[in-house]
């Protein structure tokens, strides 16, 4: 470790503390940890990938020194390039030069040569979840301690970024990849108590498929899945960032809109009816299945207060006239 290394130290691992103690955005705490490894090792750049579910890929989660549509096509499959390899085996490695080594695998149309790069894997309870790589367009820009130093700090957050990633699959359900009711009975009092001290409307809309029995009926259950899965995707599609889409049960979604009066909440739900019924659903060999939804919003009574079960409670029964009414179509709560 060189002196300007030692004089940065302390002060580079009170910051990962206290990022990893804080409850940051996953993404952005990656990103400033990958700034943090870029300063202290002086690499120019850095990024973070994870495994995914298959734990077949790695895909970037964020990076530093990379522009940001690179980072979202950085991906290895386990075993390819060196960041492939060390995912694989586990164990770290240093390339003082890069051109040399019969792993590397050198990216095309990459506007950050590497010339040299250190990469190591993230543990975490003993199991293997992503890498650390930092690189320089210089030959031998990195020395045994600066490995050192980002395998330490790999050590600190892959337990963090662990449990993120536990707690996003306990929160997850698996066939829509929509949130589940675990998720909204933890978040619904929160939101609820953020819009009513801040003087914000909340609005719900729930959002129940036309006659889904018939879907399995005709092609079966396992179409009919694949179909839901879809329908999540165009609901995930018809909603803002900040909006969550939770599966609330069978073929049933509810959709929290945070700052959303009624009236935003009603083009919401028309922009979701919209999307879901704008073309047949590929269900493969050639299917195509139409399908539309009736969706009942409503926005969060607040003199007084009323109960989540209450606030769910009336946009159901606005589903249910809008079922009543036809189906394939968006009613308000009164
Ligand atoms: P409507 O809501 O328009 O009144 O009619 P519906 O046919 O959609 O209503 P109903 O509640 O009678 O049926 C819902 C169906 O959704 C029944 C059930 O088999 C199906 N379903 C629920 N969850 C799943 C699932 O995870 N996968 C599949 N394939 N089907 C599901
Ligand atoms: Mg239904
Ligand atoms: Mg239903």
């Amino acid at each position: 470790m060189n002196q300007t290394q030692l004089q940065k130290l302390p002060a580079v691992l009170f910051e990962i503390g206290k990022l990893v103690g804080s409850d940051l955005d996953p993404g952005v705490l990656l990103s400033r940890i990958s700034e943090l490894v870029c300063q202290l090792i002086d690499a120019q750049a850095c990024s973070v990938m994870l495994l995914d579910a298959s734990r077949e890929r790695l895909l970037a989660k964020a990076a530093y020194g990379l522009r940001a549509d690179r980072i979202h096509s950085l991906s290895f499959a386990m075993g390819e390039g060196i960041a492939g390899w060390v995912a694989l085996h586990g164990d770290a490695v240093l390339l003082p030069d890069a051109a040399q080594d019969a792993r590397f695998l050198q990216l095309p149309n990459s506007r950050t040569p590497i010339a040299s790069l250190i990469c190591v894997p993230l543990i975490a309870r003993g199991e293997r979840v992503g890498v650390v790589t930092a690189t320089s367009g210089d030959k031998n820009a990195f020395s045994e301690s600066d490995l050192e130093l980002v395998r330490f700090i790999a050590t600190t957050i892959a337990l963090d970024i662990e449990n993120v990633r536990l707690h996003r699959v306990a929160v997850t359900d698996p066939l829509t990849g929509a949130y589940n009711r675990e998720f909204l009975s933890n978040k619904m009092p929160t939101e609820i108590d953020f819009a009513v001290d801040r003087g914000r409307a909340l609005s719900v809309a729930m959002v129940d498929v036309d006659h889904f029995k018939s879907v399995n009926d005709q092609f079966g259950h396992g179409v009919g899945d694949v179909v839901l899965a879809e329908i999540a995707g165009r609901l995930r599609n018809a909603i803002r960032g900040g909006d969550m889409l939770v599966r609330y049960g069978g073929e049933e979604f509810l959709v929290l809109l945070p700052r959303a009066g009624a009236e935003r909440a009603s083009e919401v739900g028309e922009r979701i009816r919209e999307r879901v019924s704008e073309g047949p659903i590929d269900a493969g060999n050639g299917v195509g299945i139409e399908v539309t939804v009736s969706v009942g919003v409503a926005e969060l009574r607040t003199e007084p207060l009323e109960s989540m079960t209450e606030f769910i409670a009336r946009a159901d029964a606005a589903l249910y006239a809008a079922k009543a009414a036809g189906r394939n179509r968006v009613l308000i709560a009164e």
